[in-house]
């Protein structure tokens, strides 16, 4: 097990933080979980077994690159809304992310959204691709929007 310091450089980084060449290969998740508590649904649910919880069950999550698909499976199940999947060659200009999203109305297909960072804080403008209702994934809406490729690793949501 890898010592972990949580901050963004080394937790986010090398642990759960794909590298940018697997980042330019296409899609793959990004985990931004950051406490220690008892949960891994996200590693019973990857069936290409590429996250890593294992023992003591509070360990934080190791996502293997290599073995992701992109596939998504892991978004909905993540009681944190922690795991994002990025696709970082959506089109020429623009990358896609998909997140978990638990407000209400849910947004429509081609609307025009405000991107914001982690912090809540506005970025760029995006729009909304696809909506998947929260019947279909465990009562979860899984939400893909597009935005400029340059902030792939600062945007993490969006306001209407
Ligand atoms: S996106 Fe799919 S392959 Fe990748 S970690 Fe999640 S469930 Fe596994
Ligand atoms: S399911 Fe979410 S909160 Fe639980 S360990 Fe995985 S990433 Fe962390």
């Amino acid at each position: 097990m890898k010592e972990l310091k949580l901050d963004e450089k080394t937790y986010f980084n090398k642990i759960s933080f794909p590298s940018f060449e697997r980042i330019k290969k296409g899609p793959v998740a990004i985990i931004e979980c950051i406490e220690d508590i008892p949960c891994n649904p996200c590693e019973t649910i990857c069936k290409f077994g590429a996250i890593k919880v294992g023992f003591p069950i509070t360990n934080l999550p190791i996502l293997d690159e290599e073995k992701c698909t992109g596939c998504g499976r892991c978004v909905p199940v993540c009681p944190g809304l922690a795991i994002f999947v990025l696709d970082y060659n959506f089109n020429e200009k623009d990358c896609l992310l998909t997140i978990p999203y638990e407000f209400l109305p849910l947004p429509e297909e081609d609307e025009k959204v405000k991107c914001l960072d982690r912090d809540g804080k506005f970025v760029c403008d995006g729009k909304i691709i696809k909506v998947i209702p929260p019947e279909r994934n465990a009562m979860t809406a899984i939400i893909s929007f597009a935005f400029p490729k340059k902030y792939y690793n600062k945007i993490r949501s969006f306001k209407r």
